[in-house]
């Protein structure tokens, strides 16, 4: 018999997808926290966890929504107010960049997915300034939207793509150990940023396994897109 494999992401998709971030950056919120200690302000795993609490009293409250659009709007709003420093903006504007990518589709076909996401990471891209290589969350962003669209383009089902990003997501997470940081408050380290792992690029990695999780792609290769690294 054949498996059942979501084709479409719709609100219900999205909903599990941001409680699954939600979730893993629970378990994960100390080990982001240290990663930012040793190249921040030690603030990155709280930040983000006020913010993702706050997402998911959101989801509650906002139910039913309209569709993707209304519930990615919600989710941007919610992070760009609740999560403070660079990151929450930089969250909120993918959600929002989202949203609008998305329109008034009820559903998002893998297509339509692929378009937001990449929106998404265009809006962090212009908001942030960041490139790859500057050690910061695009580095495990970026690597991902270009894999989810590679598999997309080879006709592979959602849920591969998805597990291809979330690979993508933890081998560019992991890419930014040996990197200099030239944006946000790691780059005021100049060299001393050298040999840390980005926390953003980690909480982005968490994002993209929630992403594949939310569309049935459990499981090894890629494991839960643990922290650690
Ligand atoms: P802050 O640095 O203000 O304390 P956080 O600790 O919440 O904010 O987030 C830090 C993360 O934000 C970094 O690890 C990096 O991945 C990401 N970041 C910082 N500046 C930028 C930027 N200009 N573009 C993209 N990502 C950025
Ligand atoms: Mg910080």
């Amino acid at each position: 018999m054949a498996e059942v494999v979501t084709e479409v992401v719709d609100v219900a998709v999205l909903d599990r997808w941001l409680r699954g971030f939600a979730a893993l950056v629970g378990e994960q919120r100390d080990e982001l926290t240290r990663l930012d200690s040793a190249i921040g302000d030690a603030d990155h795993g709280t930040n983000l966890h006020r913010g993702l609490t706050a997402v998911v009293a959101a989801l509650d409250e906002g139910a039913p929504f309209d569709g993707p659009a209304a519930l990615l709007k919600q989710v941007g709003m919610t992070l760009v107010s609740k999560v403070g420093g660079a990151s929450g903006p930089l969250y909120g504007t993918f959600f929002l960049r989202m949203a609008t990518a998305a329109g008034a589709r009820g559903t998002l076909d893998g297509q339509a997915f692929a378009a937001c996401l990449r929106a998404g990471l265009e809006g962090v891209v212009a908001r942030g300034k960041a490139a790859r290589g500057d050690k910061t969350m695009i580095d495990a962003l970026e690597p991902a939207v270009d894999a989810f669209e590679t598999m997309l383009a080879a006709r592979r089902p959602l849920d591969v793509a998805l597990r291809a990003a979330r690979s993508a997501a933890q081998a560019g997470r992991d890419a930014t150990t040996p990197m200099l940081a030239r944006k946000g408050r790691a780059s005021y380290l100049g060299e001393r940023s050298i040999g840390h792992q980005d926390p953003g690029a980690t909480s982005a990695a968490l994002l993209v396994a929630a992403a594949a999780e939310a569309l049935g792609a459990s499981g090894e290769p890629g494991g839960s897109g643990r922290a650690a690294g």
